[in-house]
């Protein structure tokens, strides 16, 4: 059986034209845990969000832009970066169809911190300006370096899946969860604190959620993050 994971795209400037995907090492990733990426750019729009799904199997939110704090009640911060709305709406309306439809749910970035707001959660809007650490979460390394630790919880579901409770994780996000959103458990975090991953019942669908680049290992087949697609794939039920 063939599993169909929809991506959620970006929208970009490039080469004088807007041009709407996603990075290569998302569907790279896909590709290599056994399922087939579809992208869905965010000119689809929040009307038709549920339709964009019919024939897909699993959803994968992928990183970007700063939400928007006006869908969580916050004042915009002078440290808040690009945002994109239109995203926002698509993306927002995708992942309350997934979820009705029952769908795993991978989010990666910008995509833990879409989930959290989603289900009632809150962002720090700048982690310098907000939340001062010793750790720096927004490395200018090459996208695959690992620059900070992270631990897991024993016994969750992320745990299981990566294979281990400690790694060293690469790290590009200024944004982080502030206020977890109740429907979600943290399962992994920075040695400031920080929520790094976060997974949802194990009665409800199946989602997860990272705050680190797990598809930029897409070249690693010893990484522990292939475990991450992996899981995702098998997670979609059989439907013979
Ligand atoms: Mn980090």
């Amino acid at each position: 059986m063939s599993v169909r994971v929809g991506i959620s795209g970006i929208r970009r400037q490039w080469g004088g034209a807007e041009r709407q995907g996603v990075n290569s090492a998302y569907v790279r990733s896909v590709v290599e845990a056994g399922g087939i990426p579809f992208i869905l750019p965010p000119a689809i729009g929040a009307t038709h969000a549920m339709g964009a799904l019919d024939g897909l199997d699993a959803l994968l939110l992928s990183g970007g832009e700063d939400l928007d704090p006006s869908w969580y009640g916050t004042a915009a911060s002078p440290d808040l970066g690009e945002v994109d709305r239109e995203r926002d709406l698509f993306e927002l309306a995708l992942f309350a169809a997934a979820r009705q439809r029952g769908m795993p749910i991978l989010g990666i970035c910008r995509g833990i911190q879409l989930i959290n707001v989603a289900l009632g959660g809150t962002l720090w809007q700048d982690l310098p300006a907000e939340r001062p650490s010793a750790i720096e979460h927004d490395r200018r390394d090459a996208r695959s370096v690992r620059t900070h630790g992270v631990s897991v919880e024993r016994g969750t579901r992320m745990a299981v899946t990566l294979g281990l409770t400690e790694l060293a994780v690469n790290s590009f996000h200024h944004q982080g969860i502030r206020d977890l959103a109740s429907p979600l458990r943290a399962s992994a975090w920075a040695g400031d604190g920080l929520i790094e991953a976060v997974e949802g019942d194990d009665g409800a669908p199946w989602l997860m959620a990272v705050q680190w680049h797990p598809e930029e290992m897409f070249a690693d087949v010893a990484a522990p993050e292939r475990g991450l697609f992996r899981a995702l794939v098998e997670a979609v039920p059989p439907s013979y």
